[in-house]
């Protein structure tokens, strides 16, 4: 069965963006795991609106057919002039390290097989600020499958994110 990546900056992304193009993969059979690298949330993850668009995102991939949902780990960055600081339980991906952050989409690429990765255009679509990060930060993955070496003994990516739980 072929496995889909769609690879998005935050939850809503992925059904406003490729909400019909998900459902046609998935109606035909295809494994399809959203991977979104931020929650969407600028303030601190902790609490019921911490949580309130990745269980927006678990529902909407439910709906949408998808197998499996993984966030990356980070915190939404805002859209505007300003970028805040960081809050105090995570990095915005506007900051993140996009070595770390790569290597936790190619080790989920890794340990899913994927076929196919779906992204953004190099302006992220519409310039926000994560979603250009996201087109660095696929771009970063696809060089770093490049460099890999067949046979390399020690595999020192991270592991590729967390699933969003029901
Ligand atoms: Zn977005």
């Amino acid at each position: 069965m072929p496995t889909v990546i769609a690879l998005h900056a935050h939850p809503d992304d992925e059904v406003l963006l490729t909400g019909g193009t998900l459902a046609r993969l998935a109606a035909e059979g295809n494994r399809v795991i959203i991977a979104v690298a931020t929650d969407g949330v600028v303030g601190p993850a902790d609490g019921a609106d911490g949580r309130v668009r990745l269980d927006e995102l678990r529902a909407s991939a439910a709906v949408l057919g998808a197998a499996r949902v993984v966030h990356l780990g980070y915190a939404d960055s805002g859209h505007g002039p300003v970028l805040y600081a960081d809050p105090p339980d995570r990095t915005r991906f506007a900051r993140a390290d996009l070595g770390e952050a790569a290597a936790k989409l190619a080790g989920l690429i890794t340990e899913e097989h994927a076929d196919l990765l779906l992204s953004y255009d190099p302006r992220g679509g519409y310039g926000h600020r994560d979603h250009i990060k996201v087109t660095e930060h696929e771009a970063e993955d696809r060089h770093g499958q490049r460099e890999h070496r067949p046979g390399r003994a020690v595999d020192r990516r991270p592991g590729p994110g967390s699933d969003v739980a029901a």
